[in-house]
């Protein structure tokens, strides 16, 4: 378990059930976590480790060994799968596009000595049936209106664990003994505070884990979803569903709160509208809170997923449309209002409160409000001199302090920032034709008092 890290809803451990089942073997599921990925930190640590813990419970009434494993130095865990692959008739592993998972993919298939099949569990339409990148919006939309019925058809089950018959797993004596599973069953924050792990980004109390990630889907639908059409931009209304942490860890699948959703609205296939290929609305026919929320979970996010597998290097500045490079190109003599440093970013001292807040809500947090995210990245390019650097330094600091940072939704905002998936709006000075965004017009239009109390200290 590399990404999609749930026993439900989880077309890669579904596949390891088939298996175990077809070859009468039986099934070790591992998650296992390095301690010197990029960003590790008491707050990434603490949310995986929540999420261990849910899943070690819910393997325990299974027939399935649950061996979890966190790294106490760099390089501890090297070998495991290996010499683990040695015992196993076949392995299987989640697939997801982003940070530094494709290298560990690529590194276990050629030390696993047996068969290893990756899965894709990340969206309702796997990635490699996309065929291409789509670099517009509505371009993806037609794609899911034209083919989500029949990936529909084969949706994930709910328990796949509970397929499993025979217990007896257990995982092999050479390797416990040399990586000995973890207990889990210890304070959270002891076990994270012996890892060599960044302790300046503290733990935050939204916990990781499938558990909380079912209460927080609950509380949107009954609470949210409702309000979401017309508050969701509002900071101090906070009705978006707050998933996206869950999300990005695989705590939760995108299939289960698209079900949810779909029950919630009573919804069947049978609703669907005739619309022009590619329209956002009249195609789902749903409430307009649902409608809006479905273009962000199936839409924007799977194009998140296309971008990162089909855009050759689209981390970097010359993977944004030719005209955005351009526009932006064109103004880079411009003079700026002010050119702050990373570490000034980083400590939220701007002159600019409402950028001040997004960053404090960052950094205490660990989340921050979609429409205050759009405002921040606008304000980080607006603030440097090359638009190749507010790139850079909005995955410095997202990756660093959001929970949902480092996935593929991160890479398409921080590009759709500079331009990407977006079209040409009015020229302005330093930002040509992107759109441009302020901080003074978000305030205006936004109701964000009590926001602004809570995070906007200068
Ligand atoms: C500069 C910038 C940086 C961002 N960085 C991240 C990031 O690191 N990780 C991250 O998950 N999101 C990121 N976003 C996208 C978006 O702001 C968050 O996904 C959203 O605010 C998460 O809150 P939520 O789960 O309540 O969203 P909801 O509004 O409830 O949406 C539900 C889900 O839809 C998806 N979604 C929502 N908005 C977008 C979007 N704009 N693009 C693609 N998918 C979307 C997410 O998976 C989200 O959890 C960023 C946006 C901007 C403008």
């Amino acid at each position: 378990m590399t990404s999609a890290r749930r026993t439900r809803y989880n077309f890669a451990l579904q596949r390891a059930v088939e298996l175990s089942l077809e070859l009468e073997k039986p099934l070790v599921i591992l998650e296992a976590v390095r301690v010197d990925y990029p960003h590790a930190s008491d707050r990434l640590h603490t949310f995986l480790i929540e999420g261990m813990r849910d899943n070690e419970r819910a393997c325990a009434s299974s027939a399935a060994a649950y061996y979890p494993y966190l790294e106490r130095q760099p390089g501890e865990g090297r070998g495991l799968l290996a010499r683990l692959s040695r015992h196993a008739a076949v392995v299987i592993t989640d697939w997801f596009p982003e940070f530094f998972l494709p290298r560990m993919l690529a590194a276990a298939t050629s030390q696993s000595a047996v068969r290893l099949e990756a899965v894709d569990s990340n969206g309702l339409i796997p990635v490699a049936e996309h065929g291409r990148a789509f670099p517009t919006a509505r371009g993806y939309r037609a794609l899911v209106q034209r083919t989500l019925r029949d990936h529909l058809a084969a949706f994930p089950l709910e328990e796949p664990l509970a397929l499993l018959e025979a217990a007896g797993a257990s995982v092999p004596d050479d390797v416990a003994k040399r990586w000995p599973r973890t207990a889990l069953d210890r304070a959270v924050p002891e076990i994270v505070r012996s890892l060599p792990v960044d302790h300046s980004v503290p733990a935050v109390p939204t916990h990781g884990g499938s558990r909380p990630a079912g209460r927080v889907l609950r509380d949107f639908l009954a609470n949210k979803l409702a309000r979401y059409a017309d508050q969701g931009n509002d900071p101090d209304m906070d009705c978006t569903s707050r998933l996206s942490p869950y999300l990005h860890f695989g705590h939760i699948s995108a299939h289960e709160i698209f079900a949810a959703v779909m029950t919630h609205e009573r919804w069947t296939f049978r609703k669907v509208g005739k619309v022009r290929a590619g329209s956002r609305d009249g195609w789902w026919n749903v409430s307009p809170g649902a409608n809006q929320f479905l273009d962000q979970l199936t839409v924007w996010r799977e194009l998140a997923f296309n971008g990162s597998t089909w855009t050759p290097d689209h981390h970097s500045y010359g993977a944004l449309p030719a005209w955005a490079r351009a526009t932006l190109e064109s103004h880079l003599d411009d003079p700026r209002t002010r050119l702050y440093s990373l570490a000034e970013l980083d400590a939220a001292q701007t002159g600019d409160v409402v950028w001040n807040a997004a960053q404090n809500e960052l950094r205490d947090t660990g989340w921050c409000h979609g429409y205050m995210r759009m405002v921040w990245g606008k304000k980080i390019l607006e603030w440097c001199r090359d638009p190749a650097d507010a790139l850079d330094r909005m995955a410095a600091l997202m990756n660093r302090y959001s929970l949902d940072g480092r996935d593929p939704v991160s890479y398409l905002n921080y590009a759709w920032v500079l331009g990407r998936y977006d079209r040409p709006w009015f020229e302005r000075p330093i930002v040509g034709t992107v759109r441009y965004m302020t901080s003074e017009s978000a305030r205006r239009k936004l109701k964000m008092k009590t926001y602004l109390e809570r995070f906007g200290r200068q």
